[in-house]
């Protein structure tokens, strides 16, 4: 299975490797082709001046002694150029300029009389062959000039000049195609070496997914494997990782993208795991006293007054405290799947406060509780039930953990566009390394204190969810011996279009 995932990949690789090396090597060739036009074009231009050049040196000779005579003309085809009287006119093919002719002085540039230029390249040697511009006539250039006296012609012999350039010419040809075939094995290799990375990735997503191949398919079919094999991906495979040693940065980028999500997921899952359970802890304990209860009740209360009642209590304790719970794990398992029923209106926060101080006032005596806020209204958009629960979730705490005769007192004020309603107490507070925790679910500060207290940990999470459902938050001030201060912080919001709404 191993084995075909490694063929798949690499056919995948290979038809990339191809594409990319075809597309590196004409873009090399195309390189060439405009290199060699522009050498051709600055080889021939560079011979048209040094012809002129020739030329006109000659030309200047002719205009301070006269033509030669057709002796010395004969003299003159011994060595490589020619001047002639001109009674028939230059022969030859190739390129025919007419214009001044350039000279090359002390003074810079100058322009001599009229002539006409005839360049013609003969037999240019290439590889195979020869191109001729006319068999059997050798490469030159002709001026013909009529400068005040009797017209005349004078001839370069271009044989040696053109000579060494085709050779340099067939020289470099030679050295491209060379280069050109060496690029070709050396960019394989090279773009070999950069997919290493791309496939390193798709072998660790494989991993993931326990495929047997690659899911880098690129054809729809492949594709849709790919998504049947992303299913696949479960719990027992979610440590698993991509390395991220390649050495590519935007490919680090991303195998580092991957694996943060994959961070983020085993977090998720985790926390969800240990969410189930401790729920199924919190709920063995009222199980198990129920349990003990029943068989008390069989073997010896069934006659008994005082241990059947004793039995009944307890048992409708327990099974109180469950109800409660199960309350509370339902209620953030929707606030999980976002299930929760939200019923946003505009109220006075003041009210539920009150409601909620009055509340406490009834079912608690053992503490002095007092209140304070202002007669103006602090205007809320919120689910009144939720603040409510959230509100008292905050007393319940402070009842809880503060010792009969400590005060607690709750206060609302209205501050830089918030609502801040705060339940402070006079408790044994938080110690420092507990309080980042308190949030968590099931989390207690101090396990032998709250169950004797009887709390599941699950309140202040539940206030926590309530508070940034409504774009709010909580903050905490605690110290050790001395009280603890809870603030709900919700955004103020006025009713729109007046205050009768
Ligand atoms: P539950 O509220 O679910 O019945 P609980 O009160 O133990 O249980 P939370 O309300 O979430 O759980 O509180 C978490 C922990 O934070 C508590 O166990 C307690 O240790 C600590 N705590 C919360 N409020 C106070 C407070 N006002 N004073 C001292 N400790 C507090
Ligand atoms: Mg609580």
């Amino acid at each position: 299975m191993a084995s075909k995932g490694k063929k798949d990949r690499g056919g995948i690789r290979s038809s990339i490797v191809l594409r990319l090396n075809l597309r590196l090597w004409l873009r090399l060739l195309g390189i060439y082709l405009t290199t060699d036009l522009l050498l051709l074009l600055l080889a021939l231009g560079g011979l048209l001046l040094w012809c002129d050049r020739q030329c006109g040196d000659l030309a200047g000779l002719v205009e301070e002694r006269g033509a030669p005579s057709a002796e010395a003309t004969e003299w003159m085809a011994a060595g490589n150029y020619t001047v002639s009287a001109l009674d028939t006119p230059p022969e030859g093919d190739g390129l025919r300029v007419l214009g001044r002719l350039i000279r090359f002085n002390a003074l810079g540039l100058d322009l001599f009389g009229e002539g006409e230029r005839t360049l013609s390249l003969g037999d240019v040697p290439l590889f195979f062959g020869s191109w001729s511009g006319r068999p059997g006539q050798g490469a030159s250039y002709s001026l013909a000039l009529a400068n005040g006296g009797e017209p005349y012609v004078i001839t370069l012999d271009l044989e040696g000049p053109v000579g060494v350039l085709a050779y340099a010419g067939r020289i470099l040809l030679v050295c491209q195609l060379f280069g050109l075939l060496l690029n070709l094995l050396k960019n394989a290799g090279t773009i070999k070496k950069t997919l290493r990375p791309i496939q390193d990735l798709a072998a660790a997503a494989a991993r993931l997914g326990n495929a047997p191949s690659a899911p880098a398919g690129m054809s729809p079919k492949e594709l849709s494997a790919l998504a049947g094999r992303l299913d696949q991906i479960n719990a027992s495979h979610l440590d698993d990782r991509i390395p991220v040693s390649g050495t590519q940065k935007e490919l680090r980028d991303l195998a580092e993208a991957i694996n943060a999500m994959l961070d983020r997921l085993e977090a998720a899952y985790r926390a969800q795991m240990r969410f189930v359970s401790d729920a199924s802890h919190e709920l063995r304990t009222p199980i198990a006293v129920i349990q003990g209860y029943a068989s008390l009740l069989d073997r010896w209360g069934k006659d008994d007054p005082a241990t059947r009642q004793e039995a009944i209590d307890a048992i409708r304790a327990e099974a109180e405290a469950m109800k409660e719970l199960v309350e509370q794990l339902l209620f953030l398992a929707r606030g999980d799947n976002d299930t929760m029923q939200v019923e946003l209106t505009h109220f006075d926060l003041t009210e539920v406060a009150a409601q909620v101080f009055r509340e406490t006032e009834l079912i608690d005596r053992t503490h002095p509780l007092t209140a304070r806020w202002e007669p103006e209204p602090v205007p809320v958009y919120a689910d009144l039930g939720l603040v409510k629960q959230c509100l008292r979730v905050l007393v319940d705490n402070s009842i809880k953990y503060t010792p009969a005769g400590g005060e607690i007192s709750l206060k609302l004020e209205a501050a830089e566009g918030t609502a801040r309603l705060s339940v402070q107490d006079e408790g044994d507070g938080i110690d420092p390394q507990s309080l980042p925790h308190i949030f968590e679910r099931f989390y207690r500060a101090d396990q032998s204190r709250d169950r004797k207290t009887g709390g599941t940990g699950l309140g202040l999470a539940i206030a926590r969810y309530i508070a940034e459902r409504h774009g709010g938050w909580l903050e905490v001030l605690s110290r050790r011996g001395v009280g603890t201060r809870m603030t709900l912080v919700l955004p103020l919001t006025p009713v729109p279009g007046g205050e009768g709404e």
